[in-house]
This record gives C-alpha cells, sequence and structure tokens, in this order.
C-alpha cells in the first residue's frame, strides 16, 4: 500500500501545487495582522519541484515565442522608479556612507555589509533592474585588454535595429525569417554513446577549463555575430549538457543570416582566459598556505608570503611570453536552421529550446561506465579555479582575489565545482535585453491578470510598502506541517479548476474562441 505522504505529493504534482512550499511571514502594516503565506519555491526561478519547473517552463516558452519574430522594435523604456524604490535607494545611500565611515575608521564593517546586500535584493524585488553600484569589477584591465585579438572576421556597418531583414517573395508576400542555431564544444577524445573509449587520454582538464569558460566564449559569440550581421542581434539561448558532459547552446536568433557566415562566426571566436599558472600543484593534502593576519597566505615551509592575485597577474603582464591558462573555442559542428514565424518548424525549435529546463545539467548516469566518466571530470573540477576569488588558487601557490582566513583548496562552494553543474555555472537561460517587450516576471504578471479577470476579481493594484515580508524559520508554531499545507493548497487548486471548468464551459457555449485559445 502507498505511504499516505506519497499519495499527497503525487495529488499535489498532479495538480500542479507546488510541493517544496516556501512559508513567508507577511506582516500587514496596515492592520497589524500578520499571517504565513505559502510561496511556491518557483517564484524563485530555481524551482526545486516538478510543479514549479513545468510552469517556469511554460513562462519561457511564451518568452522565447514572443521575441523571436518581432516585427516592430521592442520599446524598453522603463518606467519612472516609484517613491518606495525612491526611498531604497535612499536607504541604501546612509547605509554605504556609513559603511564607508566605519571602513575609513579601521572598524569592522560587516554588519553594513550584511544590510546593504539585503538592501540591494529588495531593490531588485521592488522593480528595479541591475546593481546600485553598477558593475563592481576592478578597474583592472591591462592582461586581457593587451591580447584579446579581434578575430579575423568581415565588419558590416551598424544599423540601429534590433529586427532581421524581411524579403519579398514575387506574390507580394513578405517573410521575416529567423535562425536556429546550436553550438557545441570540441572534442576531448572518441565517445561511445557519451562515455570516451580511452579514458586515460580523454582531455578532461582542457573539457573541465571549456565548461568552466563556457558563458563567456557565448559572449564573444554574441559580440562577434552582432559584428558580422550589422545590426543589434537579439537571442533567446538556453545551455544544457550533452550525454558527454559538455555543455551546449541552442539559440534562437532573431532576424538572419547565411549559414556560411554564422559558421565563419563561430570558427572565429575565441576566449582567452589570462589567469595565472594552475599546471603545477605547489601544495596539496594536508601540506597547505597558512595564513596571516598582515600578509595573508604564507608558504608553511619558508614562510614566504604568496603573491596576490594582483601581483600574480603583474607577473603574467610583464611577461613577454605568456601564454593564456586556457583558450576556449568551439567545435567544428555548428548547426543553423532558417526559421519562419508561427510554422511547425519554430514550434519545434521552441520545444526544443526549453526541454531541458525541467531537469538540473547533470543528468542521472544510466551506466557504470557514465557514472565512472561523470566522478572523473568531478574529480577534475574540483581543483579547477572556477574564478579569481576561488580558493583552489592556493593550491597552485597564489592568494586567491580577496583572500580570507579559512580558505581550502578544493572545497570550494562555488556552483561551478558541483557535481550537478559540471563546471558550467552559468545560466540555463540567457536572454538578450532587448528580445521581447516584457520581462519574465511582466510574462508572469500577464498570466496571473488573465486569471484573475477570468475569475471575475479584480487585481489589487499593488499597494508598496504596505507588507514587511521575512522567512519563517524552520520550527515555528504558527507554520503548519508541511503535508497541511500540501492538502490546503491542493483543495484550493481543485475549486479554481473547478471555476475554470465552468468558464470554459460557458466560453466554449458563446465560442468566445480567444478566451479558450488562451486557456489552452
Ligand atoms: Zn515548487
Ligand atoms: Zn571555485
Amino acid at each position: 500500500m502507498p505511504l499516505a505522504h506519497e499519495v499527497v505529493e503525487a495529488l499535489a504534482i498532479d495538480n500542479g501545487v507546488c510541493i517544496r512550499p516556501v512559508g513567508l511571514r507577511r506582516m500587514d502594516l496596515k492592520t497589524g495582522i500578520s499571517d504565513i503565506i505559502n510561496a511556491p519555491c518557483g517564484a524563485t526561478l530555481e524551482a526545486k519541484c516538478p510543479p514549479c519547473a513545468k510552469r517556469n517552463r511554460a513562462l519561457r516558452k511564451a518568452q522565447c515565442r514572443e521575441g523571436w519574430h518581432l516585427t516592430a522594435e521592442p520599446a524598453i523604456t522603463p518606467d519612472e522608479p516609484n517613491d518606495y524604490q525612491r526611498h531604497l535607494v535612499e536607504w541604501r545611500a546612509d547605509a554605504q556612507a556609513l559603511r564607508d565611515q566605519c571602513e575609513a575608521a579601521g572598524l569592522p564593517t560587516d554588519d553594513y555589509d550584511q544590510a546593504i546586500a539585503e538592501l540591494d535584493v529588495e531593490i531588485n524585488a521592488a522593480g528595479v533592474r541591475g546593481n546600485v553600484l553598477g558593475r563592481t569589477t576592478s578597474k583592472r584591465s591591462r592582461s586581457t585588454r593587451r591580447r584579446q585579438d579581434a578575430p579575423d572576421l568581415p565588419k558590416r556597418a551598424m544599423t540601429a535595429t534590433t529586427l532581421g531583414r524581411t524579403y519579398e517573395s514575387p506574390d507580394g508576400r513578405s517573410y521575416r525569417p529567423s535562425m536556429f542555431i546550436t553550438l557545441t564544444l570540441d572534442t576531448y577524445g572518441r565517445v561511445n554513446a557519451g562515455v570516451p573509449v580511452d579514458p586515460a587520454s580523454y582531455d578532461y582538464v582542457r573539457a573541465a577549463r571549456d565548461a568552466l569558460h563556457f558563458s563567456k566564449l557565448i559572449d564573444r559569440f554574441v559580440q562577434n555575430l552582432r559584428r558580422v550581421a550589422g545590426y543589434d542581434v537579439q537571442y533567446f539561448a538556453t545551455v544544457e549538457m550533452q550525454k558527454r558532459l559538455a555543455p551546449h547552446l541552442h539559440m534562437a536568433m532573431r532576424g538572419s543570416m547565411s549559414r556560411a557566415d554564422i559558421r565563419a562566426v563561430a570558427a572565429a571566436t575565441y576566449h582567452q582566459v589570462w589567469w595565472p599558472s594552475c599546471d603545477t600543484v605547489r601544495f596539496d593534502g594536508g601540506h597547505l598556505p597558512v595564513w596571516d593576519e598582515k600578509a595573508g597566505y604564507l608558504d608553511p615551509d619558508s614562510g614566504e608570503i604568496l603573491p596576490t592575485w594582483d601581483e600574480a597577474l603583474d607577473q603574467l603582464d610583464a611577461n613577454p611570453d605568456a601564454q593564456p591558462l586556457h583558450v576556449v573555442r568551439f567545435g567544428r559542428q555548428v548547426d543553423a536552421q532558417g526559421i519562419l514565424s508561427g510554422t511547425p518548424d519554430a514550434d519545434q525549435a521552441i520545444r526544443y529550446l526549453s526541454k531541458y529546463l525541467t531537469k538540473s545539467l547533470g543528468q542521472a548516469a544510466d551506466s557504470q561506465a557514465a557514472r565512472d566518466h561523470a566522478a572523473r571530470l568531478a574529480e577534475v573540477l574540483r581543483y579547477e579555479p572556477c574564478t579569481p576569488t576561488c580558493p583552489n588558487w592556493l593550491r597552485y601557490g597564489v592568494q586567491p582575489k580577496d583572500a580570507k582566513p579559512g580558505m581550502i583548496p578544493g572545497r570550494c562552494r562555488g556552483k561551478a565545482h558541483r557535481p550537478e553543474h559540471l563546471g558550467y555555472g552559468g545560466r540555463r537561460v540567457l536572454v538578450s535585453r532587448k528580445w521581447s517587450n516584457k520581462t519574465l516576471t511582466e510574462h508572469k504578471a500577464d498570466r496571473r491578470t488573465w486569471v484573475l479577470e477570468a475569475l471575475g476579481v479584480t487585481d489589487e493594484p499593488a499597494d508598496i510598502g504596505r507588507y514587511v515580508w521575512s522567512p519563517v524559520k524552520a520550527g515555528d508554531p504558527d507554520l503548519p506541517p508541511i503535508r497541511v499545507r500540501l492538502l490546503r493548497s491542493i483543495r484550493e487548486r481543485l475549486r479554481w479548476r473547478a471555476h475554470m471548468n465552468q468558464l470554459q464551459a460557458a466560453a466554449d457555449g458563446l465560442d468566445l474562441s480567444a478566451t479558450a485559445g488562451r486557456a489552452a
């Protein structure tokens, strides 16, 4: 006999109810009433349960479809900031000033840093894009600027449009074709059904480094694509793992180019990683650099101070014979297909683009050989530095950027090292800024408004600043047990569904095809 809790969970999944809801305490400043709201886990976009993943996938499909064959420039004029947003930014400015005063006085700034981080999250949650401080990367750009050569590609004059060309057929109909592009990485050794034929000669280090820097390669590809296309190319792309565990990219591109041009761009695109060498292991196991409050990390035997991140980069700059740590390129397999809007091909490509979004990057291996392959890659990734701040730099005798005590090589918590990420720590879905008129939040709002309208409920205008939200701690006596919460949500959903069915029946009777189409 099935266990009761399994039945509850299965029922929740069948009804599209989040099975891992996050409890949030909502304090209503108007009424003084505080209650607990079940937020679906998928609200964070990193859905952890099947119903939320499915819902997010549907949203992504809508977003992909909306922008692909756009016929007019998307309007992306941001709204004027509202009072609450202004208030938050002022508050943020005060916190920054206090923090800087503390720092100048040599006092600890931890509390302010924490408050600032929380404010930044709140500012984004209030509907402000980006970061208040803008990009906070260091000004250092010497070593990369000097050596990232421009690829050998034709450069066309840029026109200020994000739309592709329109073609006229002899019978006077116009077409606006777009492209569906698939890019893969190079080979690291022969594979059979995703598993290396000869694991000993398979180049795991190159596979690991390619995956770690794959996002950068995508950025460069887009830059080059725009240069050759001669307009502001927009894209919706997803990253997924091939069976051999190398990331690859599916990209819906607005507008079209010849396949030969796309091939040429892919072939000419590369990214050089100008990082210190990490080919010689200097510290390992129990023999690790030691922390000194003043100097940072020291050699445990000689007491010599290890070069800091900036010093290591300076050494690299000073050496005329220096080579990049790594160069990432695409493999030879480039697939580019012309797609017309509203055709079965377009539907199929959109399904394909969103196919893997409900699954994690690293899939369960189906054989012992595949598991061994994944384990070997994960072991190499464990010690590859993922970013300048990665503790793994200590293994190669360099102090990580922003070094602090307690860093241990092989124990970096960065996403890229995790077995389910396999070196790719970037986002799964990459959408250019002028893809459509809407952000994902706005797509969500669309659906919400429609459902509320259908139910005959008026959407309350967002009463900004009315509620204060805080996380509910595990064991809070006000938080009902998870199964009780699931049963309530299921009941709610069933009631909602019954109501929708009634509306549907009424709509069918009236032949409101527009409504029915949207409901489907
Ligand atoms: Zn969920
Ligand atoms: Zn790392």
